[in-house]
């Protein structure tokens, strides 16, 4: 894989905010009592125990009781043996780890012009993939008729019979407790529609479904380089813009599911300022990668690169205006950073809201060149306040565009795993057959 996971040993456990459930550090005393198999599972997945004798000590359980639940999850094939520990002069322990090969998740990306798809581990790693420029104006059967083809490609490759769960994002709002887009300003026919219902009729999984910029600010926040943080904003900056906010390790998705969707927060008076939504003057209308092919495209004569591609293929795609800015266009280098001004202005702003720790950017404004980057930095630590500036990291998002497909797939993981969700199935050794009690459980929840 191009992108390098990191290990965050102990991140695993904050990742409760997905389902919103309490970490579960503080409830293992109550817990025990009702599923002792799946505290015992959730200690070592989560690197908090990796021996009996530790997972003796955490959970105050006798070493029969211990060795029992152990060889249970060993026999299901939820942990296995990882050879010795270091010897710390008595009988050296035997390690345990979490086996993420256990099952496989999918993970779904739609977003306004692409479908990215893959298959992951139960850590989220992805082990393949697939991707097609597609719009989401094809409507939702069309849509999801694709989403289907290329998982059962992948699927068949793989070995896949059935995923334990599947998480997808789109781009647009989403109740998150019903899974339904609620009014997506930019996706015709979509609205009211539910992925989940869709492709649990096809299927018998669990299915989790969010805001593409909130899966993507979870694979980047898992995976991504960069300082550690429990404190991130997530900006996308691609043909629509939103943001995603991670707050002490949680993901705040507020009441229900809006938080974050900046797209259409009003910028500017100016009454050319026309959006796809429909009002004026909203954030997109002004910097987001489709008003930016609006403006290229009608000043295409004034740039002799965007005119030989308007010549080529009758249209201006965001990756001949992100070649032209790097080979020097004067135009695309304009219009690129009047947006990365406008970007960072809103981000400065945000910043002084929810003062994170990194400022990640991610969307295909990034594929032009560090020119944008640099400039929403420069506006950034200029216009942010002192405290909320200081030992800021502002980046790019590091996975090579995969990050929301890996955080599709981490929803899904981490709510199958979650101990609460975990508990219902760990007898069976897999969560096949548990699909609508998982779905219940999860969205119980929110
Ligand atoms: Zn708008």
């Amino acid at each position: 894989m191009a992108y390098a996971p990191q290990e965050r040993i102990g991140a695993d456990v904050s990742r409760a905010w997905i389902v919103g459930s309490q970490p579960p550090a503080s409830g293992i005393a109550s817990s025990l009592d009702a599923a002792p198999l799946a505290v015992i599972v959730d200690l070592v997945r989560t690197g908090r125990a990796d021996t009996r004798p530790r997972l003796g000590s955490i959970t105050g359980l006798s070493r029969k009781v211990v060795t029992q639940r152990v060889d249970q999850a060993c026999g299901s094939g939820l942990l296995r043996d990882a050879g010795l520990a270091p010897s710390e002069g008595g009988r050296q322990a035997r390690l345990l780890e979490f086996n993420a090969d256990a099952g496989r998740v999918f993970g779904v990306l739609i977003e306004a012009s692409e479908i990215t798809v893959g298959i992951a581990d139960l850590r989220g790693h992805l082990l393949a993939t697939a991707h097609e420029d597609w719009t989401v104006d094809s409507g939702p059967e069309a849509t999801m008729e694709r989403v289907k083809v290329h998982l059962d490609v992948l699927a068949a490759r793989e070995g896949v019979e059935r995923p334990w769960g599947i998480g997808v994002g789109v781009p647009g709002p989403v109740d998150y407790s019903s899974s339904r887009l609620v009014s997506p300003p930019i996706m015709p026919g979509w609205d009211g529609f539910s992925a989940r219902s869709w492709l649990r009729e096809h299927y018998d999984a669990p299915i989790w479904v969010d805001n593409d910029v909130n899966v993507m600010a979870i694979g980047e926040w898992s995976f991504g380089t960069g300082s550690r943080s429990d404190d991130m904003l997530f900006i996308k900056a691609g043909t629509g813009v939103g943001s995603a906010i991670i707050s002490r390790g949680r993901l705040l998705r507020g009441q229900r599911g809006a938080a974050g969707d900046i797209g259409h927060m009003h910028v500017t008076e100016d009454p050319l300022a026309t959006c796809r939504c429909g009002q004026t003057g909203c954030l997109e209308a002004v910097a987001s990668g489709w008003s930016l092919l609006m403006e290229a495209t009608r000043r295409a004569d004034a740039s002799a690169m965007l005119s030989a591609a308007m010549t080529d293929r009758g249209r201006i795609t965001l990756g001949d205006i992100g070649r032209a800015a790097h080979e020097g266009d004067p135009l695309s280098l304009e219009m690129l950073l009047t947006r990365a001004q406008v970007l960072g202005e809103v981000a400065a702003s945000l910043v002084n809201f929810v003062n994170p720790g990194q400022l990640v950017i991610g969307g295909g404004v990034l594929r032009a060149g560090t020119d944008p980057l640099d400039r929403i930095r420069d506006v950034v630590l200029h216009r942010s306040t002192r405290l909320a500036s200081e030992g800021l990291t502002v980046r790019a998002a590091s996975l090579d565009q995969m990050e929301g497909v890996i955080g599709a797939a981490l929803l899904a993981a981490e709510n199958l795993l979650a101990p609460p969700a975990l508990a219902l199935w760990v007898e069976d050794a897999t969560p096949l057959g548990h699909a609508s009690a998982l779905q219940r459980h999860a969205t119980a929840f929110v």
